[in-house]
């Protein structure tokens, strides 16, 4: 099987499971785990930050920092189409009392007048605006990185609004590969950060909370409540830190053959290839002959697995256990289905 549904899929390498099994351990929960406290500094470091906070998935990382940066009846501002709006199960409304507003979104683009126009000073009856979260790369959107001087003009216009901003960075390595923005860029910007470890990096579950100290020991009380404070978390943290040394830089591979899907895609009307930017293949059904269902079924028959995210749209991810020859192989079975 050649798996492009999701960078989710991947699994633990050897050398990732030898540095799971070596990996020194203690209590996270009364902060002696030293696999844990080095995770936590080296990714702060990479950012910039004072500190972080190892967290079993983004989710909980997202919905921590909104915690952090939003007061109960408070508002966040987001697209429609990113992570916290669309995909948390509405997490921010039940668990944090957050009230989401959000600003059309145009395939993962970030038009800052746009937000701007949206940010609601405090009023008398109105919810005041308290963060703005943006995606980047952006998942619905397809991958899009968002520009750093886009990221400034934002980061500009909330601070003069007195409006924190928060960076759901599932995906910020693919952004830092792509662009060669570094980390600590992209870290300055944001009040909070979100990064996760099981999506391109190939670990197999983690994400952090970035910022401050003094918010992460707020972060960490969020964390015990919510049920994330993880006892001898080591053996996981492992996998992170190894993720985070051999699997960063190979992410450009992932970024080449998603290319290369996308070119292949490109004639059949399914792939606009010049929005293709990293690892995400996003594919439009409308011009096409079949719904994208249908083709997914009609390749996972022939061994290749992709995403259906609606009647008309479907989705590629490549990763860490898709090689050369698997594209191979998928861009094989995905003209000869076309081509019918
Ligand atoms: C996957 C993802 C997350 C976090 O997802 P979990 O499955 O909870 O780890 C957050 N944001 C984006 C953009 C994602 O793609």
């Amino acid at each position: 099987m050649v798996d492009l549904r999701s960078d989710t899929v991947t699994k633990p390498t050897p050398g990732m499971y030898e540095a799971m099994v070596q990996a020194e351990v203690g209590d996270d929960v009364y902060g002696e785990d030293p696999t844990v406290n080095a995770l936590e500094a080296e990714v702060a470091a990479l950012f910039g930050h004072e500190a972080a906070l190892f967290t079993p998935t983004g989710t909980m990382a997202n919905q921590i920092a909104l915690q952090l940066l939003v007061p109960r009846g408070g508002e966040l501002l987001a697209d429609a189409d990113a992570h916290v709006v669309t995909y948390e199960v509405g997490a921010a409304a039940a668990l944090g009392g957050i009230s989401t507003r959000t600003w059309p979104s145009s395939g993962g683009e970030l038009d800052v007048d746009l937000v701007a126009s949206y940010l609601r000073p405090d009023g008398f009856h109105a919810v005041a605006t308290n963060a703005v979260a943006v995606e980047n790369t952006h998942n619905r959107g397809g991958g899009t990185v968002l520009p750093l001087e886009a990221l400034r003009e934002l980061r500009r216009v909330t601070l003069e609004a007195g409006v924190a901003l928060h960076c759901d960075g599932a995906r910020i390595w693919h952004a830092h590969i792509a662009d060669g923005v570094p980390l600590r860029a992209y870290g300055e910007l944001f009040d909070t950060l979100a990064v996760c470890l099981s999506k391109g990096l190939g670990a197999p579950v983690g994400s952090l909370v970035v910022s401050s100290a003094e918010r992460i020991a707020q972060a960490r009380v969020i964390r015990k409540r919510l049920g994330g404070g993880m006892r001898q978390v080591g053996v996981l943290a492992a996998a992170g830190r190894y993720a985070l040394t051999h699997h960063l830089e190979r992410l450009a591979d992932d970024h080449t053959r998603a290319r290369r899907l996308a070119d292949a895609l490109a004639p059949y009307g399914l792939v606009d290839p010049a929005r293709v930017r990293t690892n995400i293949v996003p594919l439009d059904f409308t011009k096409a002959s079949l719904d994208a269902l249908s083709f997914a079924r009609a390749a996972a028959e022939q061994g290749v697995r992709v995403s259906v995210l609606g009647p008309r749209i479907g989705r590629l991810v490549t990763h860490l256990d898709v090689n050369d020859a698997d594209i191979d192989r998928a861009i094989e079975v995905f003209t000869r289905i076309l081509a019918r």
